[in-house]
C-alpha cells in the first residue's frame, strides 16, 4: 500500500511507513482501506498543487526584493558619488516596499 502522508509504497504488511514513520492504519489484505486511502490521496491532489503554485508565488516574490537588496548594497558600496548612493537607497526602498507589499497581500505572514 501507498503511504497517506509521503505517498511513499510500503509492504501490505507494514504499520509504519518506511519513508516518514507514519502509521499506516489499513491491516493487511483489507481492499476497502485501501480504496479509501487512495480516493484520501486523490482528494488531497489540489491541495499539494495550490501549496506549490504558492511556494513558487512566495519564491518569485522574495527573489525580486532579493536581487534588488543586492543591487542596492553593491552601489551602496561602491557609492563614491552621490549619484550612485541614491541609486542604490532606491533598489533598497523598492525592494522593501515590494516586501512589505507581498507581506500584505498575501496575509499568511
Ligand atoms: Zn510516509
Amino acid at each position: 500500500m501507498f503511504c497517506p502522508e509521503c505517498g511513499t509504497e510500503n509492504p501490505d504488511s507494514a504499520r509504519f511507513c518506511g519513508n516518514c514513520r507514519h502509521q499506516l492504519s489499513a491491516p493487511a489484505g483489507d481492499s476497502t482501506v485501501n480504496h479509501q486511502n487512495s480516493v484520501v490521496e486523490i482528494a488531497s491532489e489540489p491541495k499539494s498543487v495550490s501549496d506549490g503554485l504558492k511556494y513558487g508565488i512566495l519564491a518569485g516574490s522574495l527573489i525580486i526584493p532579493f536581487i534588488g537588496l543586492i543591487m542596492g548594497i553593491i552601489y551602496m558600496a561602491q557609492g563614491e558619488s552621490e549619484e550612485k548612493k541614491d541609486v542604490g537607497k532606491l533598489w533598497l526602498y523598492a525592494s522593501i516596499g515590494i516586501i512589505v507589499f507581498y507581506m500584505i497581500i498575501s496575509g499568511d505572514f
